[in-house]
């Protein structure tokens, strides 16, 4: 790498955030860092702008703007709050940004990364459903690189290289079929917030722990993957693979299939996404596979996991859809969480929201942010309305 490549992080205090911060800390010579980012926890952002020499620190909200203030007095660390700061640290000069903000909230301050032609280390899959067709053709237009952070799709990206993108038949992304892979339908709609929270491979934040528990993350995972590689879903297949040690595959039409594999650390696509096109050592612990012996696969359960079909009917809508399926989960996955909502009522909730938005003529494919941002609050305000009625109706 010539020179020393310029990092920031939005979303830095979450687990991606720390996972990408313990790879900066243990190659300093490599990369330094100009802004950082988190929702409202000033203590824990202050210490991480300290630790990392950044220029700039700022909290989405305003409210602790004192004490982030406080915390950052005499660093020379600049302090910010509110959502155009978070704009603000996106268009600091850094040459590679990571998009580490959970849901929609993600999508402004990372186009104004992508606006400035940098590199995007994109984790925030909510962006590419929100509004993944804008995401992708500004990217284009401003010159922006787009890596994928997200395993699965990070795995496509390095086996992807192994061919032309004109012989690929189909790609592959593995899912682990998270806590309920195994559970019979009738336990699953009493599952409770800590047992949706028991990942058994991944330790991630709330909210994909619980997508990964409905499988919703995996149905996301197929709208940012038609984004990102340009393929019709009938080309993208999802296989539930338990280990999470095959993390994607690509299939070209001469029947090669090209997997990538790792341990299940997100450090590695991190890694191989802050590098890029160079490599970093020793990103995880290596992969053991005599210790891991066995991988097995099985098809994914549509019936016990609606949300993944739910996923699969609106991925190539274009109308404004997956901007309203991701804006209905957001509000559904925060009342499972807060004890509003059973399990199953997740699935329920964003069904009912894709549908009667698109009845009531809410949905437009979002021609820009403002718009992408406009469908996902009218979404999410319908999804808050229909909330009691599908809570008490799925219990
Ligand atoms: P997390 O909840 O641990 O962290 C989220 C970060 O975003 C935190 O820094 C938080 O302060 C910030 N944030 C949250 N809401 C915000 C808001 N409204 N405004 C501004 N900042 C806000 O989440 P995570 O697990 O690190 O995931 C981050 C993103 O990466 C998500 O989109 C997730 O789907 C994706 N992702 C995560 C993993 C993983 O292993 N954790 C894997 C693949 C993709
Ligand atoms: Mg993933």
């Amino acid at each position: 790498m010539t020179g020393q490549r310029g990092i920031t992080l939005l979303g830095a205090t979450g687990s991606i955030g720390a996972s990408t911060i313990d790879l900066l800390q243990r190659n300093p010579e490599r990369f330094r860092v100009e802004a950082v980012t988190a929702a409202r926890n000033a203590t824990a952002l202050a210490g991480i702008a300290r630790s990392l020499n950044a220029r700039f620190a700022a909290v989405a909200d305003p409210s602790c703007f004192a004490e982030l203030k406080d915390a950052l007095a005499g660093t020379g660390i600049t302090p910010g709050a509110g959502t155009n700061a978070l704009i603000e640290a996106a268009e600091y000069p850094a040459d590679w940004v990571m998009a580490a903000i959970t849901g929609s909230a993600g999508l402004k301050p990372t186009l104004a990364a992508v606006a400035r032609g940098a590199t995007i280390g994109l984790a925030n899959k909510e962006c590419l459903v929100c509004a993944g067709a804008l995401f992708m053709r500004s990217a284009k237009e401003a010159g922006a690189t787009v890596l994928p952070v997200d395993s699965e799709h990070n795995a496509i990206f390095q086996a992807l290289a192994a061919g032309r993108h004109d012989d690929v038949k189909r790609i592959v992304l593995t899912a682990s079929g998270g806590p309920f892979r195994t559970w019979p339908l009738a336990l699953m709609q009493k599952a409770t917030v800590e047992q949706a929270l028991q990942h058994p491979n991944w330790s991630m934040g709330r909210k994909v722990t619980i997508d990964s528990a409905t499988m919703m993350n995996k149905g996301l995972e197929l709208i940012e993957a038609h984004h990102l590689f340009g393929l019709p879903g009938w080309q993208i297949d999802v296989l539930v693979h338990p280990q999470s040690i095959i993390h994607g595959l690509v299939e070209f039409r001469d029947g090669s299939v090209i997997a990538q594999m790792g341990p299940p650390d997100m450090r590695v696509p991190i890694a191989n996404c802050l590098a890029w096109p160079e490599r970093i050592d020793g990103a995880a612990a290596p992969l053991d596979l005599a210790k891991i012996a066995t991988l097995t696969f099985e098809a994914p359960d549509l019936v016990r996991f609606p949300a993944l079909r739910l996923a699969r009917t609106v991925l190539e809508a274009a109308n404004g859809s997956t901007t309203a399926l991701n804006a209905a989960n957001e509000v559904a996955v925060d009342a499972f969480l807060s004890g509003g909502l059973g399990f199953a009522g997740i699935a329920a909730l964003v069904e009912e929201t894709v549908a009667q938005a698109d009845r009531r003529g809410l949905l437009r494919e979002p021609g820009n942010a403002d718009d992408a941002l406009s469908v996902d609050h009218i979404s999410r305000s319908l999804a808050g309305e229909l909330l009691p009625q599908i809570a008490a109706r799925v219990s």
